[in-house]
């Protein structure tokens, strides 16, 4: 196998459309462990530890955010984000131990698009905005549009991730995410990201997304529909969870049954929703 160390993207574009099956290795906190299990074997790695500039988070003055793919989940767990961007950060917080998230980086987590990982569910949450480069230049994905299926991204081969973009959040905002896992720094066995728009009490626009309850982060506009225009009462938030649970299609693994998974989401998604709620009552 060999190990390539790009210093910009188009060097690293190139090297990857040079070799057949090449893969980029980010933090290698995925990567390494599929190898090590024999499930992957590509004749060539593309490192992104040297690409300049891919590991900037940058706050524009319009309140915009954009972060490199190679930004670690440790340096976003303390980023500190403003309104509704906060449930990329609080999700971040919760990503296994700090030894993988000083590793680990955001675009590793949104490729490797583990179903029960916490970073896909934030951020399509935060309704991010991915942009991917190839050999025939670059595009921009929503984050809605990214995640295919199990293990499975919009990428092509020949592509890698560079940048995702956030738009500034609304006057209002708030974010929040929950994890339910079995023990500390556990994969989700259930997780809820939220975003809320408040105006006066009011609900304008939500985003609710579960992680590990489908193959993909699962969003529902009929959910969202549900809580929009609502001052979040109890009824308003039970009919969302309950369209998001009718929704879910969880795998059954070890931690914990597809029934099991079911009748965590209601609560799970009251408790974010209500988590991010309070943050607007909660003096700046
Ligand atoms: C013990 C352990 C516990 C963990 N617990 C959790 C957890 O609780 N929650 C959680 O969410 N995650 C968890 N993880 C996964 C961790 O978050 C990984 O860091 C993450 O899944 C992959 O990020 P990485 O930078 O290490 O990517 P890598 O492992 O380097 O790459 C992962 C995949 O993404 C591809 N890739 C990486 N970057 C790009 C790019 N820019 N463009 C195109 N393709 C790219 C690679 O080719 C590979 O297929 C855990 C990992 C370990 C080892």
């Amino acid at each position: 196998m060999q190990l390539f160390h790009p210093t910009t993207i188009d060097e690293a574009v190139a090297l990857l459309a040079a070799h057949d099956e090449a893969r980029c290795i980010a933090g290698g906190q995925s990567l390494v462990a599929m190898l090590n299990l024999g499930l992957l074997d590509p004749p060539a790695l593309v490192s992104l530890r040297k690409v300049a500039g891919l590991d900037r988070l940058t706050r524009h003055a319009d309140g915009s955010v954009a972060m490199g793919a190679a930004v670690t989940q440790a340096t976003l767990a303390s980023a500190g984000l403003p309104g509704a961007l906060a449930v990329l950060s609080e999700a971040a917080q919760q990503v296994a131990h700090p030894a993988i998230r000083n590793f680990g980086t955001v675009g590793g987590a949104l490729c490797h698009a583990d179903p029960a990982a916490d970073l896909p569910p934030a951020f399509v949450a935060a309704d991010a905005r991915l942009t991917a480069i190839g050999p025939d230049g670059g595009r921009s994905i929503r984050a809605d549009d990214f995640f295919l299926d199990y293990l499975t991204t919009a990428l092509a081969e020949d592509e890698i991730l560079t940048e995702i973009r956030l738009s500034p959040p609304p006057p209002g905002s708030v974010g929040a995410y929950h994890k339910f896992a079995r023990v500390d720094g556990d994969y989700a066995t259930v997780s809820v990201a939220v975003a809320l728009t408040l105006e006066g009490g009011i609900c304008r626009a939500a985003r609710v997304v579960l992680g590990s309850c489908a193959a993909q982060p699962l969003r529902l506009d009929a959910a969202d529909a549900a809580l929009a225009d609502t001052r979040l009462d109890r009824e308003a938030v039970a009919r969302a969870g309950a369209l998001l649970q009718d929704a879910a299609e969880p795998l059954a693994d070890m931690r914990g049954s597809a029934d099991y998974r079911r009748r965590i989401i209601p609560g799970l998604v009251a408790r974010t929703v209500e988590a991010a709620r309070a943050r607007s009552e909660a003096p700046a």
